[in-house]
């Protein structure tokens, strides 16, 4: 992926903190929670913050976007109108609490993929048509290659669970300039493609499942940030019949442009709180250019924001500065986040205690999820196990048993990346949870408000049980 930097500008302040005298919080006995990095046990009771942070004003936020978008041609896509105008808003609410905010421009090539043909040239040509029989995957990368198909341990029979691809050893005598066959499940079609490419695939071709309904025919999918060769997906049916044909040679190939993108983040730290311990919470604030973003990711600034709000209404002291982060160019490609930890530094990367990532919170038909960090096997830097545990308790407390997800198609991604320990909350984006996800309708109306509320509780709890963590 390329993020090519630029200069960081910081916009100094206007306003003091609002430091209310009305005070304030919290501390009183509600739950144990075990740190990492030398922390201990953390106390608190955020049931003030919770109600401070009301299904009102994230509504108001909700419809401030839309409103945004209408104005700006439907979205708030980086680098245009509807998102300079995002940010405004947000920058006016946080410094009319009394923040100091930052704005961190960058830039970075936009790869739009315009034009994908497949054909089979042995053993029998076949032209196959982009939407019905293959797809590119968002991020693929562009290029043409004609070259033998190479099944990478497929599990086409029985109840077709499979690791194709997901580990490197699966590549082991992998004919260089060939096209990789794997199948989906199990890792990211990142982690796949990764591997692919290390080992010299000219190609990537993911077939479906096959393992049930809504694992076979033709799907979509992403692979976060972009990917050095042409990977699309394709059916169960198809990739098993390359699959089975020894000799199949396909051609493939892969058309983008290039467009150069000019955006920023937004920025706004606690003035109280140990910098050497300091957590982030993080939404992305950019929309994809085909809607007005309001459940991806309306849902989850909202929520940062009115934590950050009720953080300043309420004149929390924390023990750890908490760090407010909103995005930009996530949709591209994780594009926001990456800058800040590339501008971070190592030393300050080790005075992040941890990230908080909220992406897609909010979901009409809800599936609520914590990311799993400490499961077994995640890989995720310790810590992030803590995050999932203080997330999922408070869940649980409320009467909601949440599932674990552990996608990295999201900014938290550039933190694991970097080391720093992880955690968020989701609440579904494929057909069934968000029909609207990522289409012009993913409008104010394709959220289910109550768990937008609980998820926000959810994120505001949490962030105030890491932000009284002492060491
Ligand atoms: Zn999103």
């Amino acid at each position: 992926m390329v993020v090519t930097g630029s200069v960081v500008g910081v916009r100094r302040l206007l306003r003091p903190w609002v430091i209310l005298t009305v005070a304030v919080v919290l501390v009183a006995v509600a739950g144990v929670v075990l740190l990492s990095r030398d922390a201990r046990p953390a106390t608190v009771d955020s049931g003030q913050l919770r109600d401070a942070v009301t299904p009102q004003a994230l509504t108001a936020h909700l419809d401030a976007l839309q409103r945004i978008a209408d104005a700006h041609g439907g979205n708030r896509a980086a680098g245009t109108a509807g998102y300079a105008a995002s940010v405004d808003y947000v920058e006016a609410q946080l410094e009319g609490a009394g923040y100091e905010t930052s704005r961190q421009p960058f830039s970075y090539d936009r790869t739009d993929l315009t034009r994908a043909t497949l054909r089979r040239t042995a053993p029998t040509p076949t032209t196959y048509a982009v939407g019905r029989d293959f797809r590119p995957l968002a991020h693929s990368g562009d290029g043409s290659v004609t070259a033998r198909v190479v099944a990478v341990d497929l599990a086409l029979s029985g109840d077709r669970a499979t690791t194709s691809g997901c580990e490197a050893s699966d590549f082991t005598g992998f004919p260089r300039g060939a096209i990789a066959l794997v199948q989906r499940g199990t890792c990211p079609f990142a982690t796949k493609v990764d591997h692919a490419t290390a080992a010299g695939a000219g190609g990537v071709v993911v077939l479906n499942q096959g393992n049930g309904p809504g694992r076979t025919d033709l799907f979509a999918g992403t692979l976060g940030s972009r990917a050095g060769i042409p990977v699309v997906a394709t059916t169960f049916e198809l990739g098993a019949a390359w699959a089975d044909a020894p000799g199949t040679t396909l051609a493939l190939a892969v058309e983008a442009t290039v467009t150069r993108v000019t955006t920023e983040n937004l920025i706004a730290d606690t003035p109280a709180g140990r910098a050497d311990r300091t957590v982030v919470l993080g939404a992305h604030l950019d929309s994809v250019p085909e809607g007005p973003g309001i459940n991806d990711n309306g849902s989850g600034v909202a929520a940062v924001l009115e934590t950050a709000l009720a953080f300043g209404r309420l004149g929390v002291q924390p023990q750890n500065r908490v760090r407010f982060a909103f995005w930009g160019g996530e949709e591209d490609g994780l594009h926001g986040s990456e800058h800040y930890i590339a501008r971070l530094g190592e030393e300050e990367r080790r005075r992040t205690l941890l990230y908080l990532n909220l992406d897609m919170i909010g979901s009409p038909t809800p599936a609520a999820s914590v990311y799993g960090g400490g499961e077994p096997g995640s890989g995720w830097p310790d810590g992030s196990g803590n995050a999932q545990a203080v997330l999922a308790g408070f869940l649980a407390s409320q009467g909601v048993t949440p599932g674990t997800v552990t996608f990295r198609a999201s900014d938290h991604a550039s933190f694991l990346a970097a080391g720093i320990a992880a955690g968020g909350l989701f609440t579904g984006a494929d057909e069934d949870a968000d029909p609207c996800y990522h289409r012009a309708c993913d409008r104010t109306g394709n959220i289910d408000p109550a768990m937008l509320g609980l998820m926000a509780d959810a994120a505001a709890h949490a962030t105030l049980v890491f932000a009284q963590s002492t060491p």
